[in-house]
């Protein structure tokens, strides 16, 4: 047999070695503007076209090339930032590799424009560079703006898979978005603009004081402003600054989470559960608490070369690190401003509108209930509700409604005639109102409100919403766009009362529930689901009679789901078998009888 095994041709090794670095648009901007930042830029000026499909351009007024080292910066392994392995123990750069360039080149249409100061002029001599699909194409002397212009446009046109599994241009846009949200955060000395597609999308100058907080409260709003926690915290070599958003506002997702470990925008799973570990139990299961957090170790503590794009890291004492973040995190918390659940409550009265009686009294979520003054509902309210197919309402206690199934039996909801049901109305009312907003079989009725309420985000989540204002719509909620950060909710159903409503479009944006066409129908409900349960807020006020008998005639309309969004049941039955056990044993369902069998 001949010979089977031959080396790769050069261009092809740089494609495949490419994919490693620039997987999608945003990490060939991460890779650019952390070019920039390494070479000591003040000013970074970003623009994108068609999500970076067309264009990504990074101009910056950091040192510049001369024109041996603009040709030298695209060839793979080229860096002049590392010379040798120990280097990257007192690593303070952000790239290392010299791999960026060279692959970025590999995969696009490049042209790079580089000059070095000189002195005090205006325009200096600068090299202009061409390269397609790794080929420099051209080489020129001109004049520029000291500092680099690194203009990439057609990206991946030469490797059309990578094109074919290029998300839409608007998710790519929301990833750039929050790509440079991040490296914005990073650099707070640093003046950052963002143009997407021809318009300002990010505009944060150098802030002379207290450049973090400052820069942490231009780039995400609301969440980050008064009743967000300052986090301060230096011990031993470790020094953690930052805002935790207060713990109402936390996600069903860990996307609300941006950490920057020297310098460096990373994921930490191990840091994001200390955080959430510091809230106790004030921050719910399956929520993830909201921070911009900068974190600086000894760089010989951290290996920072564990992931292509250098996204993750990892701790030589993990344990030791995450024991220091829960104990700042906690201090921050608890200690100097003393953590109360009012601050969660005043904060959910004043970002919304809905149902006025949440800012009446902060503390009754708190309370327990008061079983004597829970209405109790006539008999008479059988009647109204005793259509065919609706069950019978025999009575309401609190939020309990005392039903006998419908007669004749509907093949829906199959359970003995003779039965009796206790059934949870408010949760009864959720399991409607979310199968009305996963399948709407009717459009809901927009109810606009008097006081519009404000969304106030960062400007990745931005870009998601705008893109599904459509989707919204339909739904009966109205949404207009008020600034490049901010949303005004003109309207919703009566339905969504009990939601905190820009919480729930910001988390399903976040989801992509809805911008993902081909994601399986149950999956998509699921993350509703999430979403939702996140956003129920608790419905204080007791059910009255009109009330109990919409909610059931709607529980009958939707084939009596048995489950709330969140899992739990909705009714409990009782045979008449089953009641007289229950009776024989003292009546107490919960707890077990003692006295025997
Ligand atoms: P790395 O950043 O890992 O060194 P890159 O491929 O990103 O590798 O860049 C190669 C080299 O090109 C860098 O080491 C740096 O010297 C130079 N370079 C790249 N971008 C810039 C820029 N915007 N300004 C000045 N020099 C740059
Ligand atoms: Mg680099």
């Amino acid at each position: 047999m001949g010979r089977r095994i031959f080396p790769l041709d050069s261009l092809t090794i740089d494609k495949i070695a490419a994919g490693e670095v620039i997987d999608v648009p945003s990490s060939c901007v991460k890779e650019l503007v952390e070019n920039s930042l390494d070479a000591g830029a003040t000013e970074i000026l970003v623009e994108v076209a068609l999500g970076g499909r067309e264009l990504i351009r990074v101009t910056d007024n950091g040192c510049g090339m001369g024109r041996e080292d603009v040709i030298a910066s695209i060839d793979r392994h080229s860096t002049s930032k590392l010379r040798q392995i120990d280097d990257l123990e007192r690593l303070s750069s952000r790239g290392f590799r010299g791999e960026a360039l060279a692959s970025i080149v590999a995969v696009s249409h490049v042209t790079l424009i580089s000059a070095e100061r000189n002195g005090e002029e205006p325009l200096c001599p600068a090299t202009a560079l061409e390269v397609e699909g790794g080929k420099v194409t051209n080489v020129l002397d001109t004049k520029a703006r000291p500092g680099t212009s690194v203009q990439v446009s057609s990206l991946f046109f030469n490797v059309p898979a990578r094109r074919k599994f290029l998300k839409s241009p608007s998710k790519d846009t929301a990833d750039i978005s929050k790509t440079v949200t991040c490296l914005a955060l990073a650099a707070p000395n640093v003046a950052f603009r963002l143009f997407v597609d021809g318009l300002c999308a990010i505009d944060v100058k150098e802030e002379p004081t207290t450049p973090l907080l400052s820069r942490i409260r231009a780039l995400f709003k609301a969440p980050f402003q008064n009743s967000a926690f300052e986090v301060h915290y230096s011990r031993e070599g470790f020094l953690l600054t930052g805002v935790i958003a207060d713990p109402c506002h936390a996600r069903s997702t860990r996307s609300g989470q941006y950490l920057i470990v020297n310098g460096r925008c990373v994921h930490s799973l191990p840091i994001s559960y200390a955080v959430k570990n510091a809230f106790g139990t004030t921050c719910e299961e399956g929520k993830h608490p909201l921070f911009a957090l900068h974190l600086n170790l000894d760089p010989a503590s951290i290996d920072v070369n564990v992931h292509p794009q250098k996204k993750e890291i990892r701790f030589s004492d993990e344990e030791w690190v995450r024991q220091r973040v829960q104990e700042s995190v906690s201090e921050a918390l608890f200690g100097k401003k003393g953590f109360a659940p009012t601050s969660c409550f005043s904060s959910i009265a004043s970002t919304t509108s809905f149902g006025g009686d949440f800012s009446e009294d902060p503390f009754s979520e708190w309370r327990p209930e008061v079983c004597e003054e829970a209405p109790v509902l006539p008999l008479s309210l059988s009647n109204s509700s005793s259509a065919v197919g609706v069950p019978v309402c025999l009575g309401v206690v609190g939020d309990v409604a005392l039903i006998k199934p419908p007669t004749p039996c509907d093949p829906a909801f199959p359970v003995p005639h003779d039965s009796l049901l206790l059934l949870d109305l408010k949760q009864a009312m959720r399991a409607v109102t979310f199968q009305q907003f996963q399948s709407p079989n009717e459009p809901l009725l927009t109810e606009l409100f008097l006081v519009p309420v404000i969304v106030e985000c960062s400007v990745p989540e931005a870009a998601l919403i705008s893109s599904n204002i459509p989707y919204f719509e339909k739904q009966g909620v109205l949404i207009r766009s008020l600034s490049a950060q901010s949303f005004l909710i003109e309207g919703a159903p009566k339905q969504f009362l009990d939601l905190d409503l820009s919480k729930f479009i910001i988390d399903v944006c976040q989801e992509e529930v809805l911008s993902t066409q081909d994601l399986a129908a149950d999956l998509r409900n699921k993350r509703l689901a999430t979403a939702y349960v996140a956003s129920m807020k608790s419905m204080k006020s007791p059910i009255d009679s009109a009330t109990a008998s919409s909610v059931l005639t709607l529980w009958a309309k939707h084939n009596f789901p048995a489950f709330a969004p969140d899992g739990s049941h909705l009714y409990s039955q009782f045979t008449p078998s089953s009641l007289k056990e229950w009776i024989a044993k003292g009546g107490a369902p919960i707890v077990k009888s003692k006295r025997g069998n």
